[in-house]
């Protein structure tokens, strides 16, 4: 490894920067949390600290954390070391990747356009205020400041083909501007190019380290006025190699910190919500961008704190997305320790123009007042929505109806909980709040049983590991994990030994590090050279799994257990050899001679077999 980055590997924690996009706890030496790449409810995650490693038990991604800044945020690698000297102040020169490396940020066209567009049109708003009066105007009534907007980086895309004008000055390309969704391609044979935004407001979406990557525009309200109400409010730019519209939380750059502090979130449907909740100080706030909420929404959330609060409008459309949402929190309402929540304001309010009518004390109160588990909230959901279809009436028959009628509706989300004390709890819920006996919905839930007991088991991160380790290492897998730990090993691997491997890659690995020990190579050169050992092997996944597994746990190589596990391996083949010769005299194929010499052989394997047991043991 290159001497510099090993300085800067050796000047950053790997714990604090991983926490940024993770939650992570401490569990025995190593920190464990929610895996950020791939989707998982219960954490195979790890992070040692000393070593400075990560590794996946569930996706088997690991590395180090520049390895893991590399892959999370998509920049290159000199991106990443650049990021990491400037923050820790670390004392290196690395030029020499600046030169290699194609795909740095600056020279990311994508990126350098919408950093260009942002800049653009923000400038459009606050340098040519003349210009751009009317849409400060606009923003005076919803509440939001100079300040406020400044911080946010809203600008004003104006009349004319400024943006077109500024890209074809820097000689950006423009059909990737088109492609992104900022231009549009007037005329394809003459290259004509015009600005897609105009007259609009503007709203930059950063990623979660502040970088733009794509915009939001909206209509003004007095444009609006004079277009159908079926014409969309916001249009944003396309997606590209850096947005993904589903993936992508608003504002989750400004609320890291403080959802963090907090650990907890509130997920607001529109930018306006998300900025004035912010501006008025509830900043532990993001908002899904007009799209429902997705399960990768969920996941990068749950990764980052305990408490999920998804704070949803009054009107028709928050109810609808409450209605989308409840699949979403059934799959997630399973997951022991997190806590996810649904409020609802009532009376038509948004959050936007509930804060500015009543305060973010208010808006707070409320929120911590109403908010409810997914569960109870299917349950008021479902007794409201037959009130209000009118099922509910005055008779017996038909008031007994509607309440089966919610009880249907409801099971599903029973179905989801594990927890038979959570189930009870639910059940005294729905009995209280249709006026029936507990035991008559328990009854009615257990006619529909067979889904009882197929709750989610509780899995840790230790049990995960002891599973992983169990179900495939078997002798040879371990005998390599320990050279894996301690290179020096291979010096107790005869050619008798290795004509005990039944397992190719395992002789391969051997072979390769014992040869580089031959040449004199240092246990640090071959440290770094067994990634790409492992990645000559025919099982890759398997054997890189098991090697970070063993620089994970504090697996010490020790001799004297290392040459007890190689008698163990002689031990076990004699054993499969010994099992054959019974086999074979079993099967009556043999005649009397044959069997006696078989008898012979089986007892001289079984003595040799004894005598290693005797040695492994010690006794
Ligand atoms: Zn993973």
């Amino acid at each position: 490894m290159d001497k510099n980055i090993e300085t800067v590997l050796s000047y950053v924690n790997i714990v604090e920067e991983i926490s940024g996009f993770v939650k992570l706890k401490k569990t025995g030496r190593n920190y464990t949390g929610l895996c950020p790449f791939h989707s998982e409810k219960t954490p195979s995650f790890s992070v040692n600290e000393t070593k400075g490693l990560y590794y996946c038990f569930g996706c088997g991604k690991g590395g180090n954390v520049i390895t893991f800044l590399k892959e999370i945020r998509g920049d290159s690698f000199s991106d990443i070391v650049d990021y990491l000297k400037n923050k820790y102040n670390i004392p290196v020169e690395y030029t020499k990747f600046r030169k290699t490396d194609s795909s740095s940020q600056a020279e990311n066209p994508v990126k350098k356009i919408i950093n260009l567009a942002v800049n653009f049109y923000y400038e459009n708003l606050f340098v040519y205020i003349s210009n751009s009066r009317h849409i400060m105007n606009y923003l005076n009534e919803r509440g939001i400041n100079v300040d406020v907007a400044k911080d946010f980086k809203l600008g004003y895309a104006g009349f004319g083909n400024g943006l077109t004008a500024l890209l074809k000055s820097v000689k950006a390309d423009l059909d990737i501007a088109a492609d992104m969704g900022l231009l549009v391609k007037k005329d394809d044979y003459n290259k004509v190019y015009a600005d897609r935004f105009v007259n609009k407001l503007i709203i930059p979406i950063m990623d979660r380290t502040g970088e733009p990557i794509a915009l939001a525009s909206r209509i003004i309200t007095r444009e609006r006025d004079q277009l159908s109400n079926n014409f969309p409010k916001y249009i944003n730019t396309n997606n590209s190699e850096i947005f993904v519209k589903n993936n992508t939380l608003y504002g989750l750059d400004k609320a890291l910190p403080f959802i963090k502090k907090e650990n907890a979130v509130i997920v607001v449907e529109g930018y306006f919500d998300m900025i004035t909740l912010y501006a008025n100080g509830i900043k532990n706030i993001v908002a899904t961008m007009g799209t429902a909420l997705s399960k990768n929404h969920i996941s990068s959330l749950s990764r980052l704190c305990d408490e999920i609060v998804l704070l949803y409008d009054g009107d028709k459309a928050g109810i609808n997305a409450i209605n989308r949402g409840m699949e979403l929190f059934r799959e997630f309402m399973d997951s022991s320790d997190k806590n996810i929540y649904a409020a609802c304001l009532s009376g038509g309010e948004d959050p936007d123009t509930y804060v500015r009518k009543f305060g973010s004390e208010n808006l707070i109160k409320l929120i911590n007042e109403s908010k409810k588990p997914p569960v109870e909230f299917a349950i008021d959901y479902y007794v409201e929505k037959n009130k209000k279809s009118g099922i509910i009436k005055n008779n017996e028959e038909s008031r007994l109806k509607s309440k089966i009628s919610v009880i249907k509706d409801v099971v599903p989300y029973f179905k989801k909980i594990g927890n038979n004390i959570i189930f009870s709890h639910y059940v005294n819920i729905l009995a209280n709040k249709l006026g029936l006996n507990e035991n008559v919905i328990r009854r009615y839930i257990e006619s529909n049983k067979s889904w009882i007991g197929t709750g989610n088991t509780d899995y840790s991160l230790d049990t995960a590991y002891e599973i992983s380790i169990k179900e495939d290492m078997g002798i040879e897998d371990i005998i390599v994990s320990k050279i894996f730990c301690n290179l020096v090993l291979t010096e107790y691997i005869s050619d008798d030994i290795i004509s005990e491997f039944s397992d190719k890659d395992a002789v391969y690995i051997i072979k390769e590090i014992q040869n580089a020990v031959k040449k004199g190579a240092s246990q640090e050169i071959i440290k770094g050279a067994v990634e790409e050992i492992i990645s000559g092997t025919v099982n890759a996944d398997k054997w890189k799994r098991i090697y970070y597994s063993g620089l994970m746990s504090e697996n010490s190589g020790n001799r004297e257990d290392f040459k007890k596990l190689l008698m163990k391996l002689k031990v076990n083949n004699i054993d499969k050899i010994c099992r054959d010769i019974l086999e074979a005299i079993k099967s009556g194929n043999l005649d009397e001679k044959g069997k006696v010499i078989k008898f012979q052989e089986l007892n001289r394997l079984k003595y040799i077999s004894k005598e290693f047991q005797k040695k492994i043991c010690g006794y």
